[in-house]
């Protein structure tokens, strides 16, 4: 099964997905893809917005590039694509990662290079629900975890019952998007 971890900038995706790979029990049964990396490493980008410090990645090379990497991997092992993009690629479930604005403005606060502006650009899509309704036009299989009072390995361990369910043939309706609504957290200039 090939799952997208998806979300917002700092709802986890990368920390979850380095906890499965320290975990042997984990380790073993999911094959982390990096897409951020690839997009970076292999310059499947078509240029730089300068002014929102963000690489426009070339889609259709990175798709491309993935399914390559996805025929690499071990038969047998569910390959998790993790980064901001993923959703955008094709998989048979979609995972979205959530964080209250004011937690996910908390923990982007903390990167260096990430600016003011930045921050804010970020919270706001995550109150918007983008990448929510981004994944919900591509996919019929998508779940969404709320992160905002879990702690990472409980965080890992609803994307590993999620990734179960499915292989079982269900969609666990506690993970269903619809239950958020963070729009009053929007913030304007
Ligand atoms: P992403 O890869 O989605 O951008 P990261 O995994 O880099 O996010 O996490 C961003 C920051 O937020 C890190 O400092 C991480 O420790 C923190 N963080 C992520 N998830 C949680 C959580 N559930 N609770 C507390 N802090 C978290
Ligand atoms: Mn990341």
């Amino acid at each position: 099964m090939i799952i997208a971890l998806t979300g917002t900038p700092g709802t986890g995706k990368t920390t979850v997905c380095e906890i499965i790979k320290e975990h042997s029990q984990y380790r073993t049964k999911f094959s982390i893809i990096d897409v951020n990396k690839l997009v970076l490493d292999e310059k499947l980008y078509n240029g730089k917005d300068e002014e929102r410090d963000t690489y426009e990645a070339d889609m259709d090379k990175l798709e491309e590039r993935v399914k390559q990497e996805i025929q690499k991997r071990t038969v047998g092992m569910d390959i998790i694509m993790e980064g901001h993009l993923s959703h955008l690629l094709p998989a048979d479930a979609i995972v979205v990662l959530r964080a209250h604005p004011v937690a996910l403005r908390r923990r982007l606060g903390k990167r260096k290079k990430y600016s003011f502006q930045k921050v804010k650009e970020n919270a706001n899509a995550e109150a918007l629900d983008v990448i929510l309704v981004e994944s919900v036009e591509r996919n019929k299989n998508v779940f969404e975890i709320n992160t905002t009072d879990m702690n990472l390995l409980a965080v890992v361990k609803s994307l590993i019952l999620i990734i179960e369910a499915l292989k079982h043939g269900k969609g666990p309706e506690e993970f269903l998007p619809g239950k958020i609504n963070w729009i009053e957290q929007v913030e304007m200039d």
